[in-house]
């Protein structure tokens, strides 16, 4: 039975960095005027209200969104990613956070294709909410694990794999990294992003290592920390690995994380990291 519900999450630090890149891949892709697909295999509830009984037990957006939607010194880079979640919020208030599968359903138009999997029934029921009606959407209430397999090549040929697992079961490392080398063999030139927190623990930087050695001619690590592992907070940042990543992404990234990590870091220790192989 899983028990994650990113409710509780929403908007903080590591929604910041995985939706700020989520929506430079998309928007990335939207500029060739040929059709994508984005497929999330870990979907989440599409969006999230920052008032609700969830969000106010742990506040975490107030140490993330909470620190960049009003500040006026932003990068112009974080523009389309604002954009957005004023838009979710009809103006300067914010009240709620999208999800993924909410920012894709911004930046995709109707002849693109949007494919979630949510095994969570409560989350499944508010994503079909959410985005079930869109013409363009399929939602599936299965392993996204398994499910990705019968998905990919898709007819296209151009698409954006978004693995976001909540690490709840610690055999999720494993996965990820089968699943992507299964991936891979499938549709080698497809865009994946895998999302991973940074904790006091060996299996982020165990899988860290093992997504690096998989046989991919370019890759991009991006990571940002807000405290120091030894602050003892539980999650001191988070990761994201990005395969076959576009054509300027790391120029974005790097004009992006002093800032971030500046922003987010508590008490001055905010760091990030980034790491590419090129071929
Ligand atoms: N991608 C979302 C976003 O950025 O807004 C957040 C996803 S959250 C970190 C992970 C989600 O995966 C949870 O809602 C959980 O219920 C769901 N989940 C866990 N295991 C799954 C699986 N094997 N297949 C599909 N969904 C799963």
């Amino acid at each position: 039975m899983l028990s994650y519900r990113h409710g509780f999450h929403a908007g903080n630090h590591a929604d910041v960095l995985k939706h700020i890149v989520l929506t430079l891949i998309l928007d990335y892709l939207k500029q060739k005027n040929k059709p994508y697909w984005f497929i999330d295999t870990h979907a989440g509830a599409g969006k999230y209200s920052l008032e609700s009984d969830f969000s106010n037990k742990t506040s975490e957006h107030l140490d993330g969104i909470g620190k960049i939607f009003h500040d006026e010194k932003k990068p112009l880079a974080l523009s389309k990613y604002i954009e957005i979640i004023r838009h979710l919020n009809g103006g300067d208030q914010l009240k709620q956070y999208p999800g993924s599968p909410w920012i894709a359903s911004q930046l995709l138009s109707y002849e693109d294709k949007i494919r979630l999997f949510e095994l969570h029934p409560t989350d499944l029921t508010s994503l079909l909410h959410v985005l079930g009606k869109k013409s363009n959407t399929k939602i599936y209430g299965e392993d996204g694990f398994n499910g990705l397999k019968a998905m990919i090549p898709p007819p296209p040929k151009r698409a954006l794999v978004l693995t976001d697992p909540s690490y709840e079961i610690k055999n999720d490392y494993l996965k990820v990294v089968e699943s992507l080398k299964d991936s891979l063999k499938r549709f080698e030139t497809g865009i994946y992003m895998v999302w991973c927190p940074l904790i006091d623990r060996s299996e982020p930087l165990v899988m860290l290592k093992q997504l690096q050695k998989l046989n991919t001619k370019e890759w991009l690590y991006i990571s940002l920390s807000i405290a120091k592992p030894s602050d003892d907070i539980g999650m001191f940042g988070s990761y994201l690995f990005i395969i076959n990543p576009p054509w300027k992404l790391k120029e974005q990234i790097e004009e992006i994380m002093p800032y971030l990590s500046h922003q987010l870091g508590l008490n001055g220790h905010g760091s990030y990291e980034i790491e590419a192989k090129t071929s």
